[in-house]
């Protein structure tokens, strides 16, 4: 598959002159002692949907803004509502799936990972530590699922990262070369989601999108794409309908990629990566639109997609 269909870097916060060194380091975990090192992966069997998502260090300043809910696990509430939005997007597919009598032996496996405190130590340069590029924060990642032994199978391992000035790292995006499950023999995917950055800058039905959008990355090829759409782009499946004269809706796969390519242009800061509106399975145009309503509820594409992919990489291999 092509990389840059992965890579939803966007020009998040070009303000980073107003963040001290320290916040940016205790963002990146510097800061924080508490780490789970060990971690018990579900054995599954070959043909099943497995997903694992992972708790990123959140700074202070992040746990004092939820009232330090979910400090002890590391499970703050915008990384709950990611892992319950996730888990409900793999539901869509099963009911869209069984209706056809399709993926009926398949088993869905969503599952918590523990912490991952990605320390200095694991970024190479000071230039990454402080502005971290996705891609390294993405091996930095893979490294300590490596020491956890998790990586095993068909796996997508997501990151809830905490980064609303990680320009570098974006809404989020893919590990290359493994940015489907099944690319790579054995090592699953890593996939990392900036829920930092949607959540300050955006919204929690942001935050839910873009979670959801990550992962289905995992699950998406350009071949399987371009066999439901008439185009290779991931994004494309995604859906902005009008509900009104002034109210878009917009669907997981374009969150980030429905409207105008500038800031504000529905969310904050706009995806960078692949996308041609007019090859959207539907995008019935922003002019007037005022109000952008962000639906975790699939589009039909989309569904499609993600179920041929499971069938044709996760059940015949090929
Ligand atoms: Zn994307």
């Amino acid at each position: 598959m092509t990389a840059p269909d992965d890579q939803d870097t966007t020009q998040v916060p070009s303000t980073g002159d107003v963040v001290t060194r320290r916040e940016v380091l205790a963002a990146l975990g510097g800061a924080t002692v508490l780490s789970s090192t060990t971690d018990t992966v579900t054995a599954v069997g070959g043909g099943t949907v497995h997903v694992r998502m992972y708790p990123g260090t959140i700074p202070t300043t992040g746990w004092a803004r939820y009232g330090w809910q979910g400090v002890t696990t590391g499970w703050a509430p915008p990384f709950e509502d990611a892992l319950e939005a996730v888990r409900e997007a793999f539901e869509q597919v099963q009911r869209y799936a069984w209706a056809d009598g399709r993926l009926e032996d398949v088993d869905v496996v969503i599952e918590r990972g523990g912490r991952v405190d990605l320390s200095l130590a694991s970024i190479s340069s000071p230039r990454e530590a402080v502005a971290p590029s996705q891609q390294e924060l993405l091996d930095a990642f893979r490294s300590t699922l490596l020491d956890r032994g998790a990586i095993t199978g068909t796996c997508s391992h997501l990151l809830c990262w905490w980064g609303p000035l990680h320009y570098n790292v974006g809404y989020g995006g893919t590990r290359r070369p493994n940015g489907h499950v099944a690319a790579v023999d054995g090592e699953g995917a890593q996939v990392v989601a900036n829920l930092g950055a949607t959540e300050l800058w955006d919204s929690r039905a942001v935050t839910r999108n873009i979670a959801i959008h990550e992962v289905l990355h995992t699950f998406l090829s350009s071949s399987v794409v371009e066999s439901v759409i008439d185009s290779r782009c991931d994004h494309d499946l995604g859906t902005a309908v009008r509900t009104d004269d002034r109210t878009l809706e917009v669907s997981p796969m374009a969150t980030a990629y429905a409207g105008p390519e500038e800031f504000g242009g529905g969310t904050r800061f706009h995806g960078t990566a692949c996308y041609d509106h007019d090859a959207f399975a539907q995008h019935d145009g922003y002019d007037g639109v005022e109000s952008w309503v962000y639906t975790p509820t699939l589009s039909d594409a989309t569904l499609e997609a993600v179920t041929r992919y499971v069938e044709h990489r996760l059940l015949d291999d090929g």
